[in-house]
């Protein structure tokens, strides 16, 4: 049987592990597109033409973009459709 401050203490390590794990997920969204929109164009100013952000890689306009969590999430990442090259990634 676990005495009261056993089960506290079991508590408290839970809710530290988990925000823990949450700050971690939170600091690495964008470790697989570690460039902003921002830091994209400017290292790669062909990618800016008239109809949009094109890939760097293969020329294509069609992009996909993510949301980290959900589709409505404010973060996210983007994705060539063409050759799957991650791109950048923004905050809106
Ligand atoms: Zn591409």
């Amino acid at each position: 049987m676990i005495s009261g401050i056993g089960a506290l203490m079991v508590v408290i390590v839970a809710v530290v592990f988990y925000a823990f794990l949450a700050w971690f997920v939170f600091k690495n969204w964008n470790n697989s597109h570690p460039l902003s929109i921002y830091e994209y164009v400017e290292q790669f100013p062909q990618v800016k033409t008239k109809k949009g952000i094109i890939c760097r890689h293969c020329g294509s306009r069609s992009l996909r973009n993510l949301g980290i969590d959900e589709e409505t999430d404010n973060r996210r990442l983007i994705t060539c459709n063409g050759c799957a090259s991650p791109l950048y990634h923004m905050s809106r």
